[in-house]
């Protein structure tokens, strides 16, 4: 969400007549996007402000703003947004929410730093700005924004609001337009795609939303895999997994995050739904696509998480062979339903040690997983190039990579022979 958010803000600064600097001693302006789902994200901000002390007494001009999840409550120069962050962090002149992008080329003429901002004022709302993709081969589509679940640990809610979903046809537009400029794969993003609910659905239909969009993006010419992020177990709908198998776009892999394989630590952090819900889940699926490759999150050390309720998330990602987990220590975020109403009684060594054994699994799961790839051809829609290597992933989400130094093959498929498959990369020869 927010790399997309990113490419966004670097259209409106293009459009305003400004260009990257190398880094922060280059820049006149700089802007913060901000990340607070975990406590880290927010310190490493802060922890910038002594950083830019320096910075703004070598270069007047200079002026710094923060956007992101860190900014909730308004848009505004200094003195006029009531941010909590300025009273901690002297250096900055201005915030505004992402949500209030537009707004932004007044802001900067208001402190005199642009003079005019004509260019930008057919950007009616955030969803019309057309992002700067910055990799042809990662490129993110924002489907709706914000969230209407109140998972008891996470801070979305709060930071992004309620759900609003995107139209259709603007999302099939953005679609087309980044085909055209050669885009083979789209990832979908939003926090709960399962309930996009955009006002051009097809009311009628028996389909959510969400199939129904799906079914028009296979239709377009040139984009062959679709990705999504990310499904709530509680919202997953049969009409979503009949489409594995029966739409040419929908790739063997799917993010769905469970959180934790014990019912009474789903309870605490009002998932609402049990763990026999996403095993039921992942039992449909492999039943359409025998190999598919299943993501999840999971966080360790949630409030009062025994030993047995953490095994059950650990006997989770074996059993179901769960090829790759983003595990997370828990984090208290302010405001909260746990930080109000739980205790964060689960000791840090506690949470790393747990997070060091899901590692283990997820290690162990992934390179048996991987193994079913050798001597296979598998095809790479190249993402990078450096050190000697190309790499990018095959349809089922795993990184695989050759010998080359062309970066014209970035956005390109490459078929690769598997002769070496590891935990997470598999290396292969040119067929
Ligand atoms: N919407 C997605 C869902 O329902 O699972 C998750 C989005 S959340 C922004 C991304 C991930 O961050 C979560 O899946 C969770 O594992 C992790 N996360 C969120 N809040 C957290 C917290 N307070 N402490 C640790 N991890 C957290
Ligand atoms: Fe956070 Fe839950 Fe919403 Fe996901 S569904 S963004 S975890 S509140």
């Amino acid at each position: 969400m927010n790399y997309s958010d990113s490419e966004r803000l670097t259209t409106v600064l293009k459009k305003m007549g400004y260009k990257p600097g190398k880094d922060f001693s280059d820049a006149d302006l700089i802007i913060l996007n901000t990340c607070s789902v975990k406590q880290k994200a927010d310190e490493r901000i802060y922890g910038l402000g002594e950083i830019f002390i320096p910075l703004k007494l070598k270069n007047p001009k200079l002026k710094i703003g923060i956007t992101g999840c860190m900014i909730r409550e308004n848009t505004g120069i200094r003195g006029q947004s009531k941010e909590k962050i300025l009273r901690q962090m002297s250096t900055i002149d201005f915030t505004f929410r992402i949500r209030d992008l537009m707004q932004l080329p007044d802001i900067l003429r208001e402190l005199h730093h642009v003079k005019g901002a004509d260019e930008v004022k057919d950007m009616m709302n955030y969803f019309h700005i057309d992002p700067t993709i910055t990799n042809i081969a990662q490129v993110f589509i924002p489907i709706m924004s914000g969230c209407n679940n109140f998972c008891a640990y996470c801070i979305v809610p709060y930071a992004r609001g309620r759900e609003e979903s995107r139209s259709m046809k603007e999302i099939l537009d953005e679609v087309e337009k980044v085909a055209k400029r050669g885009a083979k794969e789209v990832n979908l993003v939003g926090q709960n795609v399962n309930t996009y609910k955009p006002s051009d659905a097809d009311k009628k239909s028996s389909e959510t939303p969400f199939t129904q969009l799906l079914r028009k993006i296979d239709a377009v010419k040139g984009i062959d895999r679709v990705r999504f992020y990310t499904v709530h177990p509680k919202d997953m709908t049969d009409d979503v997994i009949n489409l594995y198998g029966e739409l040419r776009t929908m790739v063997p892999h799917i993010h769905i995050p469970v959180q934790a394989g014990s019912n009474s630590v789903l309870k605490r952090m009002n998932r609402l739904y049990k763990v026999e819900k996403f095993k039921e889940l992942v039992a449909k699926m492999r039943k359409r696509i025998p190999h598919m490759s299943i993501s999840t999150d999971i966080i360790v050390g949630f409030c009062s998480e025994t030993e047995e309720e953490f095994m059950e998330s650990l006997n989770l990602i074996k059993d179901e062979k769960i090829d790759l987990v983003y595990v997370s220590k828990y984090s208290e975020r302010p405001g909260t339903l746990a930080q109000k109403e739980m205790k964060d009684d689960v000791p840090f060594k506690v949470k790393k040690d747990r997070f060091e054994r899901i590692t283990a699994v997820m290690k162990q799961v992934s390179h048996e997983y991987n193994q079913q790839f050798l001597g296979k051809k598998v095809q790479i829609l190249v993402e990078r190039v450096e050190r000697g290597y190309a790499s990018g992933k095959i349809p089922e989400y795993k990184m695989a990579r050759f010998k080359s130094k062309d970066k014209k093959l970035i956005g390109q498929y490459v078929t690769i022979k598997v002769d070496k498959a590891m935990e997470w990369c598999l290396d292969g020869e040119v067929v």
